[in-house]
């Protein structure tokens, strides 16, 4: 299991309409980041206040400086749907995950406890949910 490298298929493949806020996050959103509540309507993110619909990718999602690496705009306060992501193996295949080493397939229990131990600092070991 390597760390992440930040290629961004997560966020492309989530980030239009994959994504959910708890209400938690957008009443913060709406005191302390109204540039980034304008994006949430009737709890769902995020939204083209433009069209009323999903943007069909995150606007969030931005290339590093020299083009290598996908970067979030608002990494610091990004929902916690994203800060949870990747949960589990099966996840990771399914969406190919870079993370992913081809040992981790062979052992998918102890690949699981790497991943926890990874993502030890921004979700809880067993995931609220999965994501869809
Ligand atoms: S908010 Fe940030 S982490 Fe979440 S999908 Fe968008 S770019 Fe990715
Ligand atoms: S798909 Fe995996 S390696 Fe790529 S950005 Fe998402 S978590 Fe990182």
């Amino acid at each position: 299991m390597k760390d992440c490298n930040s290629c961004g298929k997560c966020c492309e493949k989530y980030g239009g309409d994959g994504l959910s806020a708890t209400s938690e996050e957008i009443g913060w959103w709406l005191t302390h980041r109204p540039d980034i509540a304008r994006y949430v309507q009737d709890d769902r993110i995020w939204i083209d206040p433009e069209t009323n619909d999903y943007f069909a990718r995150c606007p969030w999602l931005s290339r590093s400086a020299d083009g290598s690496k996908f970067v979030c705009d608002i990494y610091a306060v990004r929902p916690e749907d994203c800060r949870h992501y990747p949960t589990n193996i099966a996840e990771m295949v399914r969406d190919g995950c870079e993370m992913l080493e081809r040992h981790d397939l062979v052992d998918v229990g102890r690949a699981q406890r790497k991943l926890d131990a990874i993502m030890a600092d921004s979700r809880p070991p067993v995931c609220r949910r999965a994501r869809r």
